[in-house]
């Protein structure tokens, strides 16, 4: 028998947002993928919202130009209807966008202790820098296995990526980029 308690504290469960705090999620997103995917849909339940930070490092050259990037992270999120979900790119140090842009979480996803010392190390760095609080979600384990370097990786050797990334990205991809990969 339910407990008369029940229904209604897991509707206040599901419902529930921690009011007035928005996040920053940055990355390199370079494609987005749908492990990336899956932690925007989950965090735009929690954050009143949820800004999507494309990184721009000028050492760390990508495949996807930052205009490519934008344009295929905006449709994505359109497509699942999140409209508490923005994005923006940036070339500086993200503790220093989050300070300008008012932002005192930073998000981020986990998939495996392999990504954990990085992490750690990275949200160690951004509290001594800012006091910024680093909030994890871990990945869904359908999606665990998913990088966005993998990606790359399965078009270069011509496998079908469309089950690793959003079905608009997975278009854009076969259309304008895996021919490239695969000759060079
Ligand atoms: P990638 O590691 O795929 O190159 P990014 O560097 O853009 O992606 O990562 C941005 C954030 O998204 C990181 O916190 C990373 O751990 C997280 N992330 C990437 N892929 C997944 C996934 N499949 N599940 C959960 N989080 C993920």
């Amino acid at each position: 028998m339910a407990l008369p308690w029940a229904s209604a504290q897991s509707k206040l469960y599901l419902t529930a947002r921690i009011t007035n705090m928005k996040a920053v999620y940055p990355g390199s997103f370079d494609p987005l993928t749908l492990g990336h995917l899956d932690i925007i849909r989950r965090a735009s339940k929690i954050f009143e919202s949820v800004e999507l930070l494309i990184s721009e490092n000028p050492n760390k050259q990508g495949v996807l130009s930052i205009e490519e990037r934008i344009k295929l992270v905006r449709e994505a999120v359109k497509a699942e209807g999140l409209s508490n979900v923005t994005i923006q790119s940036y070339s500086g140090l993200t503790v220093d966008y989050a300070q300008e842009h008012g932002f005192k979480v930073l998000l981020r996803g986990m998939r495996a202790a392999s990504d954990f010392e990085a992490e750690l190390e990275m949200s160690q760095v951004n509290n001594f820098l800012s006091q910024l609080e680093t909030v994890f979600l871990m990945t869904s384990p359908q999606y665990s296995f998913i990088r966005a370097s993998r990606v790359w990786e399965l078009l270069r050797l011509g496998a079908d990526i469309s089950s690793l990334v959003p079905v608009n990205v997975a278009n854009y991809l076969k259309e304008h980029i895996s021919g490239y990969l695969q000759q060079n």
